[in-house]
């Protein structure tokens, strides 16, 4: 964090910033920036900010996937779609869900921390 950022963040946790920001919600705040948002998705140079937005998004498409796939395995687990395994390596039953592939959010390998940390370390290695 830099120091502007470790000041402002103190500040947004301080007694002072915290009731700051709530009268600014309850009060002329929130309506002037549903209003200014409203206005600026309308406008021009929002629609081209959104753009650029997702067009930044499809650059890192890695993230995303890692992101998504992430997201997919606890929906997925919380249904009980997918039920969690006990590590294939050593047995252990409290695992992680490791992709192989991003692209295909449900195949995973269950592993435990320290051999999906291992894993990951010797694919770094490898490139
Ligand atoms: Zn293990
Ligand atoms: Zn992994």
């Amino acid at each position: 964090m830099t120091k502007r950022q470790q000041y402002t963040y103190k500040y947004n946790h301080s007694p002072k910033g915290i009731a700051a920001r709530k009268r600014y919600l309850e009060g002329a705040g929130k309506e002037v920036s549903i209003k200014s948002q409203a206005r600026w998705k309308k406008s021009i140079a929002g629609k081209e900010a959104r753009k650029r937005e997702r067009a930044k998004l499809k650059n890192i498409p890695f993230e995303i996937f890692k992101t998504k796939a992430r997201s997919a395995i606890n929906k997925a687990v919380l249904r009980g779609k997918i039920i969690k395994k006990s590590c294939v390596i050593c047995g252990s039953v409290k695992t992680e869900a490791h992709h192989t592939d991003y692209s295909k959010l449900l195949e995973v390998t269950w592993l435990c921390g320290e051999h999906h940390r291992h894993i990951h370390r010797t694919a770094e290695r490898q490139g």
